[in-house]
């Protein structure tokens, strides 16, 4: 049976970077032989002025029927003057939310050839490859009692809630666990347990799933120390699994240690790897449709969606291998260009990897 991709390419650099990714992917399927097949739908600002909603019916169907979406991006400035209900990042929320899209998974690489883009020094972050799982869709972002009231004593107090019942951990934990197995076999659950009793039962739910994975090596940390880790000596992670927000705050910090936004793909998964692959980085409006936008972040997403999704490690590897390969050839988008490289625009840039493949 063939494997059906919705492909949404959204708002300002989404069509031309998501144009990219396609012909990198459209080249392994008949190459390798791998039955995709594409089917193309509006999200976002694009959805909303042609239908009047971020989220048209029948793009969520297209996404619920389809195995993997690939995202561009959403949003501009166009569109801010919207209400909130109808702005192109409900879009993406809905799409979350409809396809419980739990698990999000964000890997911060650092390409040798990109180094001096880190904040740190070359010492402390050369050959990082790290993976962050952020449990997406509980915990104090969505938890009840919210909101902002006023008390008997007529002072207003502002009210956030974190819940994490047993099985929203459990579920995220084996997602991880899954994921390690994949990579080096070492996972950190980061939790705030000596303070918080919701994280005390995260911790000791991650250490019962962990004994299904006798391969994986478990360790704990608190998310005060784990921040001053990633900074002080990140390659001491491979994997790390956290809740919602403390992993919305590390992944941050994570993803400027490899020092460029136009390089960092994501992926969030539901129980069944079924999942939506999309870059870290906006639709950058202030650069939409000169063709100079960086594609390489939505390339590394569809080698995750053919590793996570497809199972297909090998076609993964060959997309990452050919990043590689376009960056010793020295070729350079504008966001990662320096002196002494060669100068592409968006097609450029796909283009070398479509030739190293
Ligand atoms: P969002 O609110 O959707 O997270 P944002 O507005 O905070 O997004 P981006 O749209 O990611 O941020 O843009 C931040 C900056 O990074 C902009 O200057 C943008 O041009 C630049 N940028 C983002 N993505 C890319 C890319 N793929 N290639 C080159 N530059 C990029
Ligand atoms: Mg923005």
């Amino acid at each position: 049976m063939p494997k059906k991709i919705a492909v949404l390419a959204g708002d300002g650099i989404g069509p031309e970077i998501v144009a990219e990714a396609i012909k990198v992917l459209s080249f392994l399927n008949t190459n390798m032989n791998l039955g995709l097949v594409f089917e193309n739908a509006l999200i976002g600002g694009a959805a909303y002025d042609a239908f009047g909603t971020p989220l048209p019916q029948t793009t969520l169907n297209l996404c619920k029927n389809a195995d993997a979406v690939l995202l561009g991006a959403v949003g501009g400035p166009k569109w801010e003057p919207l209400a909130h209900a109808v702005r192109p990042e409900r879009g993406l929320l809905g799409i979350r939310s409809e396809l419980n899209l739990f698990s999000n998974l964000r890997p911060a690489i650092l390409y040798p050839q990109l180094v001096d883009a880190s904040t740190l020094k070359p010492e402390v972050v050369s050959g990082l490859d790290i993976m962050i799982v952020r449990e997406l869709t509980g915990g104090i972002y969505f938890g009840q009692p919210r909101g902002v009231h006023v008390a008997e004593n007529g002072e207003k107090v502002g009210i956030n809630t974190k819940i994490y019942s047993e099985s929203e951990i459990r579920r995220i934990a084996h997602s991880a666990f899954k994921i390690a197995q994949k990579r080096h076999k070492k996972l950190c659950s980061v939790d705030k347990a000596n303070v918080l009793e919701v994280t005390e039962l995260w911790r000791s739910v991650m250490t019962e799933v962990g004994k299904e994975y006798p391969d994986v090596q478990l360790s704990h940390m608190y998310v005060d120390n784990a921040a001053m880790q990633l900074v002080r000596a990140p390659k001491q992670f491979d994997v790390i699994v956290t809740s919602n927000m403390f992993g919305d705050i590390l992944s941050d910090i994570a993803a400027m240690l490899t020092g460029s936004i136009g390089m960092l793909p994501s992926a969030s998964l539901d129980a069944n790897a079924k999942g939506m692959y999309e870059p870290i980085h906006g639709s950058a409006p202030d650069i939409a449709g000169q063709g100079i936008a960086n594609p390489l972040a939505t390339i590394l997403s569809v080698a995750m969606m053919l590793r996570y999704t497809f199972n297909q490690p090998e076609a993964a590897e060959r997309i990452e291998r050919a990043v590689n390969t376009a960056l010793d050839s020295k070729v350079r988008t504008a966001d990662i260009y320096s002196e002494g490289m060669i100068k592409v625009s968006t097609s450029g840039m796909g283009d070398a990897v479509l030739n190293a493949l």
